[in-house]
């Protein structure tokens, strides 16, 4: 049917988009916990970074928390998607709450990669530099894994430049899931080519669902007059999304909550636009927000998906 002022918009979908395996198991730990268990069960830190997730989590009995002091004694509590450093298990351990691990098991293995590479410390050790952004609940969790002044983090391409480790020749690097594939992929060089003995995964450890969203946004970008990332600004991924956009072609590109954070405005004079979302962006914004477009403009929809994904991580022990 035809909108009520003729206005057609071309609307390319960018796929793979939205959730990822990780998110998704994240928050199946959180409803089967509060299914077995029954409600209130806990939460430290949002579960994943969307608003409307914790919301819809919240209705369902779950209680989000910073830290764990915030947890009443026997109360459940879930770690989220992000990783813990390792005094926060400890911390559960000592007062006694029972506990469930929901970090994705793509950053549970870069906190295994870490500890290998730090060997206890021995002779054998290597110093690791993390390439990540300070502050992110990942990074604090990942160089958690590890004591104080074991992991150095690198959060741009100049600090891999300046960063002067004690003994070059035994270091390694590992990386936050969630960065830009070309960003990251300037610093490893720029690592290995001043420390050629650096130890570290072939390429990264970005994973794939943050490797395929940008290259999903990447082919439809130099196509849009503008881009649409539906994701948290807090979504370190939404966050990549946005940048890759812009830099892959789009003359514009925005990180939008949900429908009722979008301005209309922006769509003016557009006459294609490119809609993605970040792994952690339940579809349903994303249908919500074309149903809303549907009501203003003639739409023409075009679903570009450049590969398909089939993981899926089964629940961690208790829940599995
Ligand atoms: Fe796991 Fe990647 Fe999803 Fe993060 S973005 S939860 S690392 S699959």
């Amino acid at each position: 049917a035809q909108a009520p002022h003729g206005k057609s918009l071309k609307v390319l979908l960018a796929g793979p988009r939205g959730f990822c395996a990780g998110v998704d198991r994240a928050i199946r730990v959180v409803e089967e916990a509060i299914r077995r268990y029954g409600a209130p069960v806990y939460v430290r830190h949002e579960i994943v970074h969307n608003r409307t997730v914790v919301e819809a989590l919240e209705a369902q009995g779950a209680i989000f928390v910073e830290e764990l002091d915030e947890v009443p004694p026997d109360g459940h509590v879930v770690f989220s998607a992000h990783g813990v450093p390792k005094t926060v298990p400890a911390e559960a351990e000592r007062r006694n709450l029972l506990y469930l691990d929901a970090t994705c098991p793509l950053v549970s293995k870069v906190h295994r990669e870490a500890e290998r590479h730090f060997a206890g410390g021995g002779p054998e050790s290597r110093h690791i530099l993390m390439i990540g952004h300070a502050g992110h609940p990942e990074v604090v969790g990942t160089m958690g894994q590890l004591p104080v002044g074991a992991v150095t983090l690198i959060n741009d391409a100049e600090e891999a430049r300046t960063v002067q480790p004690a003994d070059p020749s035994r270091l390694a690097f590992i990386t936050q899931t969630t960065l830009s594939v070309d960003d990251t992929a300037e610093i490893v060089d720029i690592l290995r080519e001043r420390f050629p003995l650096i130890e570290g995964p072939k390429r990264e450890d970005i994973c794939y669902a943050t490797t395929n969203r940008q290259e999903a946004v990447k082919a439809i970008a130099p196509e849009c007059d503008l881009v649409i990332v539906i994701g948290s600004p807090n979504s370190s991924n939404s966050q990549r999304l946005r940048e890759v956009a812009e830099r892959s072609g789009a003359p514009r590109a925005l990180l939008v909550q949900r429908l009722d954070a979008l301005d209309w405005s922006v769509l003016d004079g557009v006459n294609t636009l490119g809609i993605t979302a970040g792994a952690s962006a339940p579809e349903a914004l994303v249908q919500e927000m074309v149903a809303e477009m549907a009501k203003r403009y003639t739409l023409c929809i075009d679903e570009r998906t450049v590969k398909e994904e089939s993981v899926i991580f089964r629940l961690p022990a208790p829940l599995g």
